[in-house]
């Protein structure tokens, strides 16, 4: 599966925040946004011309660095996204939200979602009983996500429940029993990605 293999710090100091990537170092003050807070490269700390286009498309980057998708996962998601009932920016984000590796970081068993992919990737996870090898799968109410018995990986994913200081609402998390479960489709107020996801629909309704 493609994969974004660039320099994930450079990532966050393009969009000027954390975007958390990189798990455990992302809280330490080893985070390069903490000691390097300007733009990559040699122009980084020159002046940028400000324009509406630029602010679409770096909204649109961050959203899409956030959660780990490449431009054309990316594009396809806000398609199907536009073609359900309700407001497309919304639908959007819910999708990314509900993505099984986001629901797996999002529940606390991994410290980044390029490790909660991993893990679903190598099939440690199940839904519903059921192994699920596909970080896209789309998980919805009342479904059970749940470590595999026996993992190998049960020492990593017991290491990032340690890291979890919170769950989302809409989720619930049993860190002993490594199981969550989602309760409901997750509202807008609930979902705390930094973006303005109605600057992505003006970027694509273009
Ligand atoms: Fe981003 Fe984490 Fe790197 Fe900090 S350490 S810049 S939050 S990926």
């Amino acid at each position: 599966m493609a994969r974004d293999l660039g320099p994930k710090c450079r990532q966050c100091r393009r969009e000027g925040l954390k975007l958390f990537l990189k798990g455990e170092r992302c809280l330490t003050e080893k985070c390069a946004i903490e000691r390097r807070s300007y733009p990559p490269g040699e122009h980084g700390r020159g002046r940028i011309k400000q324009s509406e286009y630029l602010l679409q498309l770096r909204e649109k980057q961050k959203a899409r660095r956030y959660y780990g998708l490449l431009e054309k996962q990316f594009r396809n998601t806000y398609q199907k996204a536009s073609a359900r009932t309700g407001p497309t920016g919304e639908n959007l984000l819910r999708m990314l939200e509900t993505r099984l590796d986001n629901v797996v970081y999002r529940l606390g068993f991994a410290g980044s979602r390029a490790q909660a992919r991993q893990l679903v990737r190598h099939g440690h996870f199940l839904v519903n009983g059921r192994r699920v090898n596909i970080p896209s799968y789309g998980v919805r109410p009342d479904d059970i996500v749940s470590l595999k018995q026996g993992s190998p990986a049960e020492s990593i994913v017991r290491d990032a429940t340690d890291l979890t200081a919170s769950v989302s609402p809409w989720l619930q998390a049993d860190h002993d029993g490594l199981t969550g479960k989602m309760l409901k489709w997750p509202e807008r107020a609930e979902i705390d990605t930094p973006v303005q996801e109605s600057l992505i629909v003006e970027l694509y309704s273009k």
